[in-house]
């Protein structure tokens, strides 16, 4: 795959290099955002990126990013409902195959153009940038982003992709700002990768501890600590057992235990 850099320059990388699946997935964000700005224009748009999957962001050098975000502004309640629409419409933008154009331009240009498309949030973004300060933006079609990249060349690449849910996050992480609309996605070069990427995340779901443990019985989870598992008389057993032999094994085998933390009393 043609990756286009910040400097202008291309790179070549496969899907499966950190540097091509962060563009793909990256890509497939500003795709969903710009078929958002098509159907509903009132929309205002934030930032999006490409996502390891349950961490959204900080550790994507360890773990290969599956998944993309946007987040929105909208004018009405955005649900899950409105995903097929979204989905057609970006589509449409993949068959269009679009060239992604980098430039740089100076504060002042920028602040312009993001009042005059009434991107509040991304003015309120530039407003705090120094004024010498030189922003890059990717342009596909009548639809421009403020971003750093690294960007596939054309949309067209995005051949396979999915939106899989709608969450609340709040502005920059704040809950004293205000709460925008996130929306997830997938892709993937291919429909069989994407389908075994579903299949995989099917699986997942019926296998995810927090379901099994109370459908086996094992643990119950309360509002008051959701991390902390309340073992119940089956689930201690399933804990004790494997926690028991091994311990028997290793003092077998002329092991020790050295005791690594203490509950309620910090080391220091
Ligand atoms: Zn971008």
């Amino acid at each position: 795959m043609k990756i286009k850099m910040r400097d202008g320059s291309m790179k070549e990388a496969s899907f499966e290099e950190a540097l091509g699946r962060e563009a793909f997935r990256h890509t497939s964000a500003h795709i969903l955002a710009q078929a958002i700005k098509r159907l509903y224009p009132d929309t205002k748009c934030a930032m999006g990126q490409a996502i390891s999957e349950g961490f959204d962001n900080g550790i994507q050098d360890r773990i290969p990013l599956s998944k993309f975000h946007y987040d929105f502004d909208f004018t009405f309640r955005f649900s899950e409902e409105n995903f097929p629409e979204v989905e057609a419409e970006m589509r449409k933008i993949v068959k269009e195959n679009l060239q992604l154009r980098q430039f740089t331009a100076d504060r002042q240009w920028a602040l312009r153009e993001m009042e005059e498309r009434g991107e509040d949030i991304k003015a309120e973004i530039l407003g705090e940038l120094r004024p010498e300060e030189e922003i890059s933006f990717y342009r596909q079609g009548e639809y421009l982003e403020m971003c750093a990249g690294p960007h596939l060349a054309y949309t067209s690449a995005v051949r396979a992709f999915k939106l899989l849910s709608v969450a609340g996050a709040y502005w920059r992480g704040d809950e004293r700002n205000k709460m925008l609309t996130r929306i997830y996605g997938t892709s993937f070069p291919s429909e069989d990768m994407l389908k075994e990427h579903l299949n995989r995340l099917e699986e997942a779901r019926r296998r995810d501890h927090r379901k099994l443990g109370r459908e086996l019985g094992l643990f119950a989870l309360f509002q008051e600590g959701p991390g902390f598992p309340f073992f119940l008389p089956k689930g201690l057993i399933v804990k004790k057992i494997p926690w028991e032999a091994t311990r028997t094994g290793r003092w077998l085998r002329g092991g020790c235990e050295v005791p690594w933390r203490i509950w309620g009393c910090p080391m220091r």
